[in-house]
């Protein structure tokens, strides 16, 4: 045996007898939290370039890595998201999407926009700026096991390795001396394993554990507003995403994969979210064909005929369940061998559909600058390394959050002349291209 294999038996029992002993294991990354942008992460980093040792640690693993669901919950999920253009593009790139089944996506072309006070609308047609369509709206559940199967297949073909851990974090120990390997965070898991790594990257939503330990300030304003999301059958098919902005808030009606199936978000007041969420079934298509077309029962179906408004909603398929609604932002989004990313970073109001979309420009841009710093033998953990990553995301982030924050505010205020501007906005935007150009550029991802 030469002495490099000999060697190499050596340091692997080493390595193997010491987690076998302690439950301590090395990394390069540890992902904490395995939603869509840590599984996204995860898939891009394990895809790039030199092999790379990477630890993800998320508390539903199971449910996601499983392929098994149950029929009932396979044909009608209830949590879905937008994919905005940019992002199908990357998730294309990563071999993602294609591993979605056609079914389970629902592309849009065209958007219409109202106002319930002034009246006034806009519409979007995909056709205006050369795009296909303005955006897929896929199960989050969906999305998941196709990042899953695509992390697996890597872990498969040995192009990197990655260890699961079906569990969550409970202690972190940032920059400290830890049995030789200094500097490098020591995560302590709920099932007792001790992972130690050059980087740590925060996917751990908006209630970040990670972000809380390293003393990350997070700014946030909460919208004393409850999001309600139900699964609907409607009468007719239709492949247009509504949204219409009522005195309490916003409602969508976004086609969904599926005969006649359609996902809602109606974000209002906490009030009208719990009366909404104990209504009968009758009472809640009521209230949400009401929302969307306006009046008295016969004026709805007499509108919605047309091809100007939303098909009747005739079913619930699931839910309702509702969500608070927070805008947050960190003030910064990296430290020494940690960096933050999707909802851990930012949480915008999901008036647009932008909050996983921004989150998947975090880990797009993270990826690449791993990658830049594997070519360049550089260590992940690097503060300077990471900074590029902050330098580059929370400038585009901020300006998104603090434009869905504007728009929420404007089309919530019942001021009289709010009102006159808003509809005068409206009209006006609706006959200027190259200002809803720069809106849908904005939107699909194409400026960041
Ligand atoms: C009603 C509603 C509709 C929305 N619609 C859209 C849309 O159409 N388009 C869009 O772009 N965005 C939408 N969003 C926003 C989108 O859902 C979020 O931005 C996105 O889910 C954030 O993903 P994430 O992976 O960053 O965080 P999360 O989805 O919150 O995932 C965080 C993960 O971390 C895990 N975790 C937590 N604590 C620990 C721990 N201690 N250790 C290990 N793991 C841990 C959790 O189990 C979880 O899986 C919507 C949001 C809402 C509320």
């Amino acid at each position: 045996m030469s002495f490099w294999l000999r060697r190499s038996v050596q340091l692997w029992h080493q390595r193997t007898l010491c987690s076998a002993l302690t439950g301590t294991k090395s990394y390069d990354i540890v992902i904490v939290g395995g939603g869509l942008v840590g599984a996204a992460v995860c898939a891009g980093v394990a895809q790039s370039g030199s092999p790379c040792k990477i630890a993800i640690v998320e508390p539903n693993l199971q449910k996601f890595l499983s392929n098994s669901v149950e029929q009932e919950e396979r044909s009608f999920p209830l949590r879905t998201s937008t994919i905005n253009p940019a992002s199908q593009r990357w998730l294309k790139k990563l071999k993602i999407w294609e591993l979605l089944d056609s079914q389970e996506i629902a592309s849009f072309s065209r958007m219409k926009v109202w106002d319930s006070r002034s009246g006034s609308s806009i519409v979007f047609h995909s056709s205006e700026v050369g795009l296909e369509s303005l955006g897929s709206v896929v199960a989050n559940d969906d999305l998941l096991r196709a990042c899953y199967r695509r992390i697996q297949r890597s872990a498969m073909s040995k192009q990197s390795k990655i260890d699961f851990f079906d569990s969550g974090v409970d202690t972190f120990q940032w920059s400290s001396s830890h049995r030789g390997f200094t500097e490098w965070p020591v995560l302590t898991l709920k099932d007792g394993n001790e992972l130690h790594c050059r980087l740590v990257i925060a996917a751990d939503g908006s209630n970040s554990p990670t972000r809380k330990s390293a003393n990350i300030p997070w700014f946030s304003h909460y919208y004393q507003q409850r999001a309600i999301v139900v699964t609907v059958r409607t009468e007719k098919l239709h492949r247009t995403a509504w949204q219409r902005f009522l005195s309490t808030g916003p409602i969508a009606l976004l086609p969904m994969a599926g005969l006649n199936v359609s996902n809602v978000v109606w974000s209002t007041t906490e009030l009208e979210a719990s009366i909404l969420s104990s209504a009968t079934k009758e009472a809640l298509i009521d209230e949400l064909n009401k929302a969307f077309l306006g009046v008295a029962n016969d004026t709805i179906l007499k509108k919605a005929d047309s091809e100007e408004y939303p098909p009747v909603i005739s079913e619930i398929l699931k839910g309702p369940a509702s969500f608070p609604l927070v805008l947050g932002h960190a003030t910064e989004y990296v430290k020494e061998r940690l960096v933050l990313v999707g909802d851990a970073a930012h949480s915008v109001h999901p008036l647009a559909g932008q909050g996983v979309n921004l989150g998947f420009a975090d880990a797009r841009c993270l990826v690449e600058i791993l990658e830049n710093a594997r070519m360049t033998g550089r260590d992940f953990g690097e503060i300077s390394l990471l900074l590029q990553y902050q330098l580059r995301r929370l400038p585009k982030n901020l300006l998104m959050l603090s434009s869905l924050h504007g728009l929420e505010t404007i089309f919530s205020s019942s001021l009289g002349p709010v009102s006159f501007i808003r509809g005068l906005g409206m009209s006006l935007l609706g006959g200027f291209i190259p200002a809803k150009k720069a809106i849908i550029d904005f939107a699909s991802g194409k400026i960041e």
